[in-house]
């Protein structure tokens, strides 16, 4: 049986556009094509760009508080589908469960941040900025926004930003991963259940080719990206060459520091989660810890244990749940082993190795078991790629000062965590480390949808960030309006 196309959704149409090449979807668990997406081209951009412009006005004209209640009714369906959605998730990408609940969750959240749009959307105003005349301003949508989105969280990107996109009065075209497009699919679907109207919102699938024709149509405004660096870069050039607005989210390599102080086990619990949860697959991974002093000593031998204990087993099986699942294809369990690799060569030392782990009932799993990596130093291969795998680096400094130092040589900024029970070392921490979203006592301090996702450096490219009130901001544009009336006896109650 050939695996099931998976659809564009044009103008309000699902279709399976015939006569385009396709890549193959795989569920990582099993490494079998449970879909293939298909690689659209300019023309079908084109049709989805010419949709979205063309239900603008009207969707631009109605009335925030009806927006705001298409999300009332998708968050209920959400819900009510909440299980599926999950399913859909640990089926194509991998994610537990668990992980996958976790993530729906912060997607939800935007959902209902939009709820509040006609607040977010008021104005200022002050009368009498001059005499007889008052001021006011005005937050209007732009048109046709885009949003382009990676495999690893494969709804919660899209989520932040359609929700906050539509709610502001745009219209949206998503293209989202080529890996993981089953359960973007399924989460648009339940918002055309919700009343969505024709051409508000449409997807389309594929590559280079398709990337490039949104980032160049004259119709588009503005373009949000979250993906890895040298295509958040690229991304980020086009579109503003373009002349559109962006944001343009990239990689990470995120450190977490241990003092000397910190409690050990709610550490290891927090920096086995941060560095191992969703298999290492996600932009605020703890990736590298920095051991402080005598913290080595302390940590390692019980972050060890925890993390040969960290049950490796298929996710798209209700029951039994692993602890962790695979990582998305065998091309990036490649990309992760030789990584580990050049440490080994470089002089690191592999103190947990989970390279050789076997899930029994999925020999053909693209798995790969929890790995420590001990000593390592800047300047290694693993010191400065993204790994994105269940991969922890260890790298052991004298002294705060030099576990700052060390952070802040990062070329990107998306999070940087301390785990200490000094609140002098905490508040240095915060205020020296470079990232936009620090963690005290906590692992992954990924922002919620009431904050904005503050990369900083090469993990983030533009001015505005996406969610919060940030995120408003980038899916409008501001008018001030200075008003005077001519004319006898309006005002004279003043007068009298
Ligand atoms: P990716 O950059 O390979 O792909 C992201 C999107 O860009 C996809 O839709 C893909 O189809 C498209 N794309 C890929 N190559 C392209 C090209 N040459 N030209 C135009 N478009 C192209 O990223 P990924 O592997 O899907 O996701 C993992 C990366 O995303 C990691 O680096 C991770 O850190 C990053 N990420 C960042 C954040 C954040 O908020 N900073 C959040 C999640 C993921």
């Amino acid at each position: 049986m050939s695996a099931q196309i998976c659809p564009v959704f044009i103008d309000g149409e699902w279709r399976r556009p015939a006569g385009l090449p396709t890549t193959p979807v795989y569920n990582p668990s099993t490494g079998e094509v449970i879909a293939e997406c298909p690689v659209g081209n300019a023309a079908l951009v084109d049709e989805a760009v010419q949709a979205a412009a063309a239900a603008f006005p009207a969707w631009r004209d109605t009335p925030a508080i009806e927006r705001a209640r298409l999300f009332f009714r998708y968050r209920q369906l959400l819900e009510a589908n909440f299980d599926r959605i999950c399913a859909s998730v640990s089926r194509e990408h991998g994610k537990t469960l668990v992980e996958a609940r976790g993530s729906l969750f912060r997607g939800v959240e935007n959902v209902e941040y939009a709820c509040g749009i006609p607040s977010l959307l008021m104005g200022d105003s002050l009368e009498n900025i001059a005499r007889g005349v008052d001021c006011e301003t005005m937050l209007q949508p732009l048109g046709v926004c885009v949003g382009i989105t990676p495999f690893n969280f494969p709804v919660m990107v899209p989520m932040w930003m359609f929700p906050t996109a539509l709610a502001c009065g745009n219209t949206f075209v998503l293209k989202p991963s080529e890996k993981v497009p089953m359960s973007a699919v399924l989460i648009i679907e339940l918002l055309e259940q919700a009343g969505l109207p024709k051409g508000v919102l449409n997807i389309v699938h594929g590559g280079r080719e398709v990337v490039d024709a949104l980032l160049t149509h004259p119709k588009v405004k503005a373009v949000s990206f979250v993906g890895s660096t040298p295509i958040a870069r690229y991304i980020y050039e086009t579109g503003t060459k373009h002349g559109k607005r962006v944001q343009s989210n990239g990689g990470a390599k995120n450190y977490i520091v241990v003092m000397p102080d910190a409690d050990v086990p709610k550490t290891v619990e927090a920096l086995s989660t941060a560095a191992f949860g969703c298999a290492g697959e996600r932009c605020m991974a703890g990736s590298t810890a920095i051991t402080v002093g005598a913290a080595a000593e302390r940590l390692l031998p019980t972050l060890v244990n925890a993390a040969k204990a960290i049950k490796i087993g298929r996710t798209d099986i209700s029951a039994p749940q692993p602890d962790m699942g695979p990582v998305i294809t065998a091309q990036h369990r490649e990309r992760v082993l030789s990584l580990v690799a050049s440490g080994e060569k470089e002089g690191a030392k592999i103190i947990c190795d989970g390279r050789g782990a076997k899930v029994s009932d999925a020999p053909n799993g693209f798995f790969l078991g929890a790995t420590i990596v001990d000593q390592v130093q800047h300047g290694m291969t693993l010191s400065r790629e993204e790994v994105f795998g269940p991969v922890l680096n260890v790298m052991r400094m004298d002294d705060l000062d030099h576990a700052i130092e060390q952070a802040n040589k990062s070329v990107f900024g998306n999070g940087a965590a301390i785990f200490t029970n000094s609140g002098k070392a905490a508040r240095e921490f915060k205020q020296r480390v470079k990232a936009g979203m620090i963690g005290i006592n906590v692992g992954v301090p990924a922002t919620m949808a009431m904050f904005p996702f503050t990369g900083w450096d090469e993990s983030f490219f533009g001015d505005l960030h996406i969610q919060g009130r940030e995120g408003v901001q980038f899916y409008t544009q501001q008018k001030v309006v200075s008003t005077r009336w001519f004319g006898e006896g309006v005002g004279d109650v003043w007068k009298k």
